[in-house]
């Protein structure tokens, strides 16, 4: 995104009341360390050129605290990251598990399998945490099934409309070692040749 710096300039009106003033700094106070703390929590994400980001993560078979503790540690993380999904994979945890958020509810699918994909396909722009600004279009079925369990062994069945369709295929590539690059048709045609083919001698 780019980066407007007038946007940051805070033309204060002297006329104004003392306590307007105190409340615009405290305003700003609260965005700078939401910020701080959003680069805190991508600086725990693995990034793109990571190894461990093309591993197949391997089924979960013990469902105890540390699976919560876990699954606690991912939700968090990518509240403050500002992401709606990220896979164990992104934290360096080879196991096959990830949180998302659908209608503002956070979930978590443990052993995630996809039964059903509408026929029906819809391109959109896609980003991840691990590739912070690389943003590029995607073509999946719109609508999705994903099975699974939660973290006490429980079935999960969820019947996925967009955006939630889209943000669980996303993840479920994690688990397999998948980019979403990976599944553009055309690289070409969108650039960021720079960050997804680093060192290439020619474009
Ligand atoms: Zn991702």
């Amino acid at each position: 995104m780019a980066d407007h710096p007038h946007d940051h300039e805070h033309p204060h009106d002297h006329d104004h009341a003392d306590h307007d003033h105190s409340h615009d700094h405290q305003e700003d106070d609260q965005e700078l360390e939401r910020e701080a703390r959003r680069l805190i929590a991508l600086s725990r994400v693995r990034q793109y050129g990571d190894t461990v980001l093309r591993m197949k993560a391997r089924e979960v078979e013990t469902f105890d605290d540390d699976l919560e503790r876990l699954v606690e540690r991912m939700t968090s993380l990518m509240h403050e990251a500002s992401g709606v999904g990220l896979a164990a994979t992104q934290v360096g945890v080879l196991r096959r598990l990830f949180v998302f958020t659908e209608d503002g509810e956070d979930r978590v699918i443990v052993n995630p399998v996809i039964t059903t994909s509408s026929k029906d396909t819809e391109i959109d722009e896609e980003g991840c945490l691990s590739l912070r600004s690389v943003l590029v279009p995607v073509e999946r079925p719109t609508k999705v099934t994903i099975e699974g369990v939660d973290t006490k062994g429980e079935p999960v069945k969820l019947e996925l409309e967009p955006p939630a369709s889209r943000v669980v295929q996303h993840e479920v590539d994690h688990l397999l070692g998948i980019l979403y690059p990976m599944r553009m048709r055309d690289f070409s045609r969108f650039g960021y040749t720079d960050i997804l083919f680093p060192g290439s001698p020619d474009e």
